[in-house]
């Protein structure tokens, strides 16, 4: 018979529950509308970008089902919803792949970070396969303890 502690503590009460932001995912959690949250809006200009942010934002954002036809090479080489140009096109000619115009690309196609560190990553696991890490995460450990094992001390 312990008496309960912890939930004698928890005393603030939660102001404000509906603190108003819209959240897409909130209604939708399928896997295609986190890929659509986590898409990087790369080959376009500012304004652009906006734009793309705002459809996915409020679930506007339709993914092209199949590849669209570029304006310039007249392929069906364009894979991001709402461009009018493949990447190739956009990053050849400096120009916004939604637009078409020639402004500042916010985020370059050439960019690209996720490459050079996945094969980092590879590199290292087999590094760590020989040396498995000794140290536990101990930060659960602490906390655990400073709820429990108060030792006379008074917690407030
Ligand atoms: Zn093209
Ligand atoms: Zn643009």
């Amino acid at each position: 018979m312990s008496s309960q502690k912890g939930n004698v503590a928890r005393s603030r009460p939660q102001k404000h529950q509906n603190t108003f932001s819209f959240k897409n995912d909130k209604f939708d959690k399928t896997v295609q509308t986190k890929k659509i949250n986590a898409k990087l809006h790369d080959g376009v200009c500012q304004r652009c970008k906006e734009v793309l942010e705002w459809r996915v934002k409020y679930s506007k954002y339709k993914p092209l089902s199949k590849p669209k036809k570029c304006v310039k090479c007249l392929q069906k080489t364009v894979k991001d919803s709402y461009h009018i140009m493949c990447r190739p096109c956009a990053y050849e000619l400096e120009v916004c792949a939604k637009c078409g115009k020639k402004e500042d690309i916010v985020i370059p196609f050439n960019k690209e970070p996720e490459k050079t560190e996945n094969s980092e990553n590879n590199q290292r696991a087999n590094h760590r396969r020989s040396c498995k890490r000794n140290e536990e995460s101990d930060d659960d450990l602490d906390f655990d303890i400073d709820l429990g094992d108060t030792d006379d001390n008074q917690v407030d």
